[in-house]
Formats: structure tokens, sequence, C-alpha cells
């Protein structure tokens, strides 16, 4: 399953060139080549999913299992104290390649990375209310 015209099955097909830490033939890891921070790596599968909507779930368990391996590479080898994991899904959310992919990005106290969002204040009947509905959704 790849498009033809998707950036990252390319990258997962070799076509296009990478910083690669690990592949095998369901998954990729290579480095962000506009990085947040030294060692900003992406994993993503080879088979194409646009987004977490599409994603199998099988494929997604495994995926997170292997960014814990890659995780604690990254932290050794860069030396990094924490580590931020993002993935955006829709372009609203700020997906720009929309082929599933899991960011690590290293971080360090005092770094210049921009991540966050300004604090809502939650009105806790409706989150009481939304917890509830979207349970039962999951039933
Ligand atoms: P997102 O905004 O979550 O869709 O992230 C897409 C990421 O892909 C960005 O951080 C880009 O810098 C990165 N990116 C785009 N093209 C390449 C490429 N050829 N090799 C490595 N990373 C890329
Ligand atoms: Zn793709």
């Amino acid at each position: 399953m790849t498009k033809d015209d998707c950036l990252f099955c390319k990258i997962g097909k070799g076509e296009i060139p990478s910083a690669t830490i690990f592949e095998n033939d369901e998954f990729k890891c290579f480095l962000d080549v506009a990085p947040a921070s030294r060692g900003h790596a992406l994993i993503i599968p080879k088979n194409h999913y646009s987004n977490i909507f599409e994603l199998d779930k099988a494929v997604a368990g495994k995926l997170f299992t292997l960014a814990t391996d890659i995780a604690a590479a990254l932290k050794e080898e860069t030396g990094c104290e924490g580590m931020n994991l993002i993935q955006n899904n829709g372009e609203c959310a700020g997906q720009t390649v929309h082929h599933f992919h899991l960011h690590l990005i290293p971080r360090n106290s005092g770094d210049r990375v921009g991540l966050g969002w300004p604090q809502g204040k939650a009105d806790l009947d409706d989150n009481a209310k939304l917890a509830e509905a979207i349970n039962k959704r999951l039933q």
C-alpha cells in the first residue's frame, strides 16, 4: 500500500534519500531535514496511512514499541535530558506530510524548541459529559 505522490512513501522505499536510523520490512526511522533540535527523528510505517484515523491498530502497537527503543538510543547518543513525542493529524493540527509519522524531539532545559499551547480553563461539567459520551463510543 503506497501512494505514488507521497514523499514519505518514497522515503520508505528508498527512492528519496534520508539519514536512516533504523529500518525493517514495516518501518523506517530517519532524521528530520528541518529539525526542531539535534536528533529530531521521524518514525513512519512503510505502508501508507494518512493519519491516526487510518492507521492500522496492530501497526500502531508495533510502531510505538519501536519508538521506545529508538527514544532510548536517541537519548543515549544525543545526551538529551528529555524528549517530546508529537504526532500531527490534519492540516488544522499542523500536519504537512500526509503519511502517518511520529516525531521524536530530543529536549534540554533552556533549549529554544517552541512547543506548547496557551492553557484554557475546563468547564468541569462539560468535561464530565464529554468524557462519558466518548466512553460510550468505546464500548
Ligand atoms: P508534520 O508537520 O507533522 O507533517 O511533519 C513533517 C515533517 O517532515 C517536518 O518536520 C519536516 O521537516 C519533515 N520533512 C519534510 N521533508 C523531509 C525529508 N525529505 N526528509 C526528512 N524529513 C522531512
Ligand atoms: Zn505515503
